[in-house]
């Protein structure tokens, strides 16, 4: 199946684009807000855009546009800053809800970012706070009452594994855990349901699957009944009940607004708001069945014609996320190589070649299209070549 939306992209001539799950596809649209407020808004209304264009409540608007594709109710997403911030923000939130216990429980797949962001807090905080990071199929088993916080990404940057949200959020509850989960991979990829899971804090970017261009701003849920009970450690003056009373106290907003630290990145936000147009009148489920579709005939035809490349995600595609990963020693040449015959997938050290499948913009045609080069570059073994060996900044 495939989802009439292609025409909503810019996507360049002769280009099979598989890293979408990276960074996503330009929506036409957006091009065209960019213009429009650079031109208009900002050149020729200046600061009054802020309420001419009502630049103010540009964040939560985003917020509740994202929150309908995450299952989270109106008022309950907050948007800005970059996803290892409001990774910081939540786990802070959650250390000072759990006064008695000690232990962020995380995983050993998770992105480095979420790791570090946690171990920086474990060691800035001290008073014996560490962080577990065992490998991701032994989290359920080390979940206990000695942990205070279980914190995971729904879907593996690498593998693409999926982590089963509603029962690890039902079992860390039970244990009277607090639940944070990182939905980088999942919001635009998968269907998530944050109100049916109860978990207290959801995070996630809107570069990739949402297509909200290089750097677009960050969300972060908390669950409504918990709003009150959160402390922002970053109390910046945009998250304050009244920002422009320029008092000289912090008093949080009452709403997850107080999640907001500085002054919103409107040139993004815009872009971000324009990009969410392709998904009106879309249900998740037939993004996911048209996205297990693809990854289907990807991993089938890849298999076929490579029989030595290693899947390095779950053989059923109901166990993984939107992309795919073969296992390479080569990977990063062998992408390069792909690069330059117009197939885009990534790299992830030390052995991961990445695909993502975007039903909005990708057919099958492209798909078949895609693997029948893979088959080539590998068969040819072109990738051994000397250009294909360096690596550049960004893999
Ligand atoms: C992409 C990604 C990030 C990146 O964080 P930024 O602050 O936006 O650079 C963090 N965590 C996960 C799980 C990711 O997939």
């Amino acid at each position: 199946m495939t989802l009439p939306r292609k025409h909503l992209f810019d996507l360049p001539e002769g280009v099979l684009y598989l890293d979408g799950n990276s960074l996503g596809a330009m929506p036409v649209a957006a091009a065209d807000r960019a213009t429009r407020v650079i031109r208009d808004e900002w050149g020729h209304e200046l600061i009054k855009a802020w309420n001419s264009a009502d630049w103010i409540s540009l964040p939560k608007r985003v917020g509740d546009r994202i929150g309908r594709l995450i299952g989270a109710p109106e008022g309950s997403v907050a948007t800005g800053d970059t996803l290892s911030i409001k990774v910081y923000q939540a786990l802070a939130a959650a250390m000072r809800m759990q006064p008695h216990r000690r232990v962020i429980l995380s995983d050993s797949g998770n992105f480095p970012s979420d790791l570090y962001i946690a171990q920086g807090l474990a060691d800035l905080v001290g008073q014996g706070w560490e962080l577990r990071t065992p490998a991701p199929e032994d989290v359920a088993d080390a979940i206990n009452d000695s942990v205070a916080i279980v914190m995971l990404t729904h879907v593996d940057y690498r593998t693409g594994r999926l982590h089963d949200m509603k029962a690890i959020t039902r079992q860390a509850q039970a244990a009277g855990s607090i639940m944070i989960w990182d939905l980088a991979h999942s919001a635009g990829a998968v269907p998530v349901d944050l109100a049916a899971c109860g978990a207290e804090f959801a995070v996630g970017c809107s570069y990739k699957y949402l297509n909200g261009g290089p750097g677009a701003p960050a969300f972060i849920y908390v669950r409504p009944d918990l709003v009150l009970e959160v402390q922002p450690a970053l109390a910046g003056w945009m998250g304050h009940e009244a920002p422009f009373a320029m008092s000289h106290t912090y008093q949080p907003a009452m709403s997850t607004e107080r999640l907001r630290v500085g002054t919103p990145p409107i040139l993004q936000l815009s872009v971000l708001d324009a990009a969410l147009d392709v998904w009106d009148g879309l249900d998740m489920d037939s993004v996911r069945s048209a996205s297990i579709a693809l990854s289907e005939a990807f991993v089938a035809e890849v298999s076929r014609l490579c029989p030595d490349l290693r899947l390095a995600s779950p053989v059923d595609p109901h166990q993984r996320g939107s992309q795919v990963s073969f296992a390479f020693e080569d990977g990063y040449a062998v992408i390069q190589a792909l690069i330059e015959r117009g197939v885009i997938g990534d790299f992830r050290a030390p052995d991961i070649m990445r695909f993502g499948f975007t039903p909005l913009y990708l057919d099958n045609n492209d798909v078949m299209q895609a693997a029948s080069i893979v088959g080539e570059v590998i068969k040819s073994g072109i990738w051994r070549e000397q250009r294909f060996q360096t690596r550049a900044k960004v893999t």
